[in-house]
């Protein structure tokens, strides 16, 4: 029997972590992750799948975790999906965000070239990259201008994977998929999307004990209203399960590169708002005020993505559109916070 394709994900617990596992399990490989280890032996995302898959403890910005896990799985495909993921959190911790985020990507990448030259690596850049841009739609062409330290952090690993990719000396297989805002019933929920989904099924269920908390340690739904920032920010919004295939897609190419990956439709704050309250039948100004604080001090937007790249190179298409999106997370989170 032939052997087995070996993926080695970081960020393996997180909501992208956690589809991507699942996905490559299905088509047969040997899955290990790098996991930071808490106190509480929480495993969240991975707890159904723990025995199928194989987890080294360790950190980003310990290059030694990295290097141990890989010397001692020798992985095919290399995810680095791990990174401080908040780009309105990122203005609280602007050292962590470049050390994690960027500074530990290039750990990765650098240990991998060390001991498994040969693998192919995926690197998670994003849209965020993009700024407050005049173009729209953005592609691959379209200029970085990062407004938050999140974005600043991952333009670094961003170029640091060019740089990589272009050595003339041991060029390196990176791809680098710059993904849009993608969500799920797994998305944290200091997100708008899920804060919104989270705080609709709180409502709907009347739930007023044990309601999840938000970015700032408060109740998501407070003497019955949900507090949100700008209602006018526009983002193009996808389903996270049709998201991890385009990542696998990338490291099926001959050649490294990089790639815009949405569904090319954009929508405000708002209307996720209001299609969320639609879905139970209520009306989303009656529950809904608004505060300064949730508000970037950089804004960033209008983000809309043009996958033309994807669709022509990988034949990668997203599946599911914004309404059916909203639906999913508000159904699930009707199961969930009862
Ligand atoms: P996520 O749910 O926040 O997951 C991030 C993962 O990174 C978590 O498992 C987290 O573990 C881990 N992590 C954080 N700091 C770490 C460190 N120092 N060492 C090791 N692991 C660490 O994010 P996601 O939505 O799955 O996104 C996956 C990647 O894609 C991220 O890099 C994100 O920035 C990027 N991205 C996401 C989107 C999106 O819309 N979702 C769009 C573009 C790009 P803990 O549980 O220990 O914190």
């Amino acid at each position: 029997m032939a052997n087995k394709k070996r993926a080695f994900i970081t960020g393996i617990s997180g909501q992208d972590g956690s589809y991507l596992t699942e996905f490559l399990l299905d088509k047969g490989y040997e899955v290990a992750g790098l996991m930071r280890r808490n106190a509480v032996s929480e495993l969240g995302n991975i707890s159904k799948i723990r025995e199928e898959i194989k987890l080294y403890y360790g950190d980003l910005q310990s290059p030694e975790s990295i290097a141990l896990a890989l010397y001692d799985f020798k992985p095919d495909e290399i995810y680095n999906l791990a990174s401080m993921s908040s780009p309105l959190g990122s203005f609280m911790d602007r050292v962590g965000s470049i050390m994690i985020t960027g500074v530990g990507a290039l750990h990765v990448f650098d240990r991998a070239k060390q001991i498994v030259p040969e693998a192919k690596v995926y690197q998670a850049s994003t849209s965020e990259m993009f700024g407050a841009p005049t173009q729209i739609p953005q592609n691959e062409q379209t200029p970085l201008a990062p407004a938050n330290p999140y974005a600043a952090a991952k333009e670094y690993a961003h170029r640091m994977a060019i740089i990589s990719r272009k050595d003339s000396k041991q060029p390196q297989f990176i791809a680098c998929g710059i993904l849009f805002n993608h969500e799920s019933p797994r998305r944290g929920l200091n997100f708008v999307t899920r804060k919104i989904s989270a705080a609709v099924a709180c409502i709907k269920n009347g739930k007023t004990h044990e309601v999840p908390l938000n970015e700032i340690g408060d109740p998501i739904v407070k003497n019955g209203k949900l507090t949100l920032g700008d209602l006018d920010a526009k983002r193009d919004w996808g389903y996270a399960p049709d998201y991890i295939k385009a990542m696998w897609l990338m490291l099926q190419q001959e050649r490294a590169d990089d790639f815009v990956i949405a569904t090319g439709e954009i929508h405000t704050v708002r209307e996720f708002v209001e299609e969320a309250f639609a879905v139970v039948g209520l009306n989303w100004k009656d529950y809904v005020q608004t505060n300064a604080s949730f508000i970037p001090p950089v804004q960033t937007g209008p983000l809309l993505g043009d996958p033309a790249k994807a669709k022509k190179v990988l034949n990668w298409e997203a599946e599911t559109k914004f309404k059916e999106l909203v639906k999913i997370m508000v159904h699930s989170d009707l199961a969930k916070f009862s």
